[in-house]
């Protein structure tokens, strides 16, 4: 059995009286998720925050600034044979500039979708529990 710990955004617009939240497209798996990645994988000693804004940005083009720490999800998979459990630590961040065409490769499709529509196009229940904590914060 395999530990890790990723930290990623859930990001929010707002337009006029209207909320958009972005969420991705994982190129591999193919789920919609929000954009996130290891802890101290591309950079030695990287903090939470500092992974998860890094991370919004390349994988899903856009600058954040954390208005508050959600609660971790934890889910298990298996790769290689070997069972894997990943905590991953999301935080609210409100959406400061950039452009989500200029996303890396890691995910295929990145949309700003009306806060309505978020629950419907997330692929995994644990992402539904965060972004449920989420919604009642924005
Ligand atoms: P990271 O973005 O943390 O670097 P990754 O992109 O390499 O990770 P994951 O997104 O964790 O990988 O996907 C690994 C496996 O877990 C895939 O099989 C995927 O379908 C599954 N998975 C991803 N997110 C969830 C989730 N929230 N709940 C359950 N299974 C998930």
């Amino acid at each position: 059995m395999k530990i890790q710990f990723s930290a990623g955004g859930i990001v929010f617009k707002r337009i006029g009286d209207k909320t958009e939240i972005l969420v991705s497209q994982h190129s591999q798996h193919h789920g919609w998720v929000f954009p996130k990645g290891l802890i101290g994988d591309h950079v030695e000693k990287e903090n939470k925050e500092e992974t998860a804004l890094r991370e919004v940005k390349e994988e899903a083009g856009v600058n954040g600034k954390i208005t508050r720490a959600l609660n971790p999800i934890t889910y298990w998979f298996v790769m290689d044979s070997e069972k894997i459990r990943k905590t991953v630590y999301y935080f609210l961040m409100e959406y400061v500039n950039g452009d989500i065409s200029k996303h890396d490769h890691e995910m295929e499709a990145v949309v700003w979708l009306p806060k309505e529509k978020v629950e419907e196009r997330l692929t995994y229940e644990s992402d539904k529990t965060v972004w449920k904590e989420a919604k009642n914060l924005i």
